[in-house]
């Protein structure tokens, strides 16, 4: 049974419990239409996952088989914090890479895609990761660190990190030197010149101090979140694929090999991010974050479709171990449908009776 069986749950009580000492405090974190999408993204992200996690497992596998050198004992606590450690340091190198190398950044942009900044944008997960991260982990398998440690240390890794995604909590003090914490990861959500390309660390910030990629939160200047090049779209599949379908295109009206191969492993700031939007100087004033119309119905339809989706997923974490690899796939296509169904109607004008945006 996947871990995420059991987290699914208590995932929903925190963000219910965010939003309403949110509410006691004055503050409207939460809007409805980008907690629905990011939920919803989730979901498709564990749906995917279900199977993607099994490449990420079946290559690692190999590896460690292939090259590992050293014998890990798991009952040595130390061992597992050592291991934590370097598990950290090669997700600091997955994390960077999804932001400055273009086909790695259209795996990663959907965890960026939100404009708002809670709990449930830490489920905004990509689907489509599987097919290269753990070639990054190849140091881990080298190491010998044994497989269920890998997936131990991994699950360890990303948990912590869904609990950085809140405005709730204000710095914190000496941790902030080397850890990741809501104020410096709300930084890596950022928008502001000064956030773009800062804080990619997992669980420590120590990587980013070691590699001149950290930035500090500051107080003159309210971070606004998202990406530079919106998505502008409830719809959780076209947000993860929206950008390899960029890059496709640029791919193919290409006039030379080196321009394709710039396209595709160039920075997304560079030749793709200029040829798609005019860049100037960012003002935080001025941002306006996406937004539709949403008729009470249309509410209620996103709110149900979470709630459906949530059982669907947990049921296909149920149904799993006797399904097959073809009705596995039929299972997942039919979730990813509905939740693109429910994603494109709340963009369709003759839902929300306006113009589309
Ligand atoms: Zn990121
Ligand atoms: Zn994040």
């Amino acid at each position: 049974m996947s871990p995420f069986f059991y987290v699914v749950p208590f995932f929903f009580v925190l963000i219910t419990l965010e939003f309403v000492l949110a509410r006691r405090r004055g503050l409207e974190i939460y809007r409805l239409q980008d907690t629905v999408t990011s939920i919803n993204t989730g979901i498709v992200s564990q749906a995917v996952n279900v199977l993607g996690a099994g490449v990420s497992v079946y290559m690692y596998s190999l590896m460690v088989d292939a090259f590992g050198l050293f014998s890990w004992d798991a009952s040595n606590l130390w061992l597992w914090v050592i291991g934590l450690v370097l598990y950290d340091f090669c997700y600091y190198w997955v994390h960077r890479t999804g932001h400055e190398v273009n086909l790695f950044w259209a795996a990663h942009v959907i965890h960026h895609s939100s404009e708002d900044f809670n709990l449930a944008t830490a489920l905004r997960q990509s689907a489509t990761g599987f097919w290269f991260k753990w070639v990054f982990y190849a140091p881990l398998a080298v190491l010998g660190v044994p497989l269920k440690m890998f997936i131990v240390l991994g699950l360890i890794d990303l948990l912590y990190q869904y609990w950085v995604h809140t405005q709730l909590v204000g710095r914190m003090g000496v941790l902030e030197r080397f850890m990741v914490t809501p104020s410096n990861h709300r930084v890596h959500h950022g928008q502001n010149d000064y956030c773009i390309d800062r804080n990619y660390g997992g669980i420590f910030s120590v990587w980013d101090k070691m590699f001149g990629t950290y930035a500090d939160e500051r107080e003159d200047e309210k971070v606004v979140y998202g990406v530079r090049k919106p998505l502008r779209s409830w719809d959780p599949v076209w947000g993860n694929i929206h950008h390899y379908v960029l890059i496709a295109r640029l791919v193919r009206g290409a006039s030379s090999w080196r321009e394709r191969l710039v396209h595709v492993f160039g920075k997304p700031r560079g030749p793709v991010l200029l040829a798609a939007v005019e860049e100037k100087p960012f003002n935080p004033e001025e941002f306006v974050p996406f937004a539709t119309p949403a008729p009470r119905f249309m509410q209620v339809i996103g709110v149900c479709s979470t709630l459906l989706g949530a059982v669907a997923l947990m049921t296909f974490y149920w149904l799993l171990p006797g399904l097959g690899l073809g009705q596995s796939l039929l299972y997942m296509a039919a979730m990813l449908a509905f939740f693109s169904f429910i994603g494109q109607l709340w963009l369709h004008p003759r839902v929300t009776g306006a113009a589309r945006q």
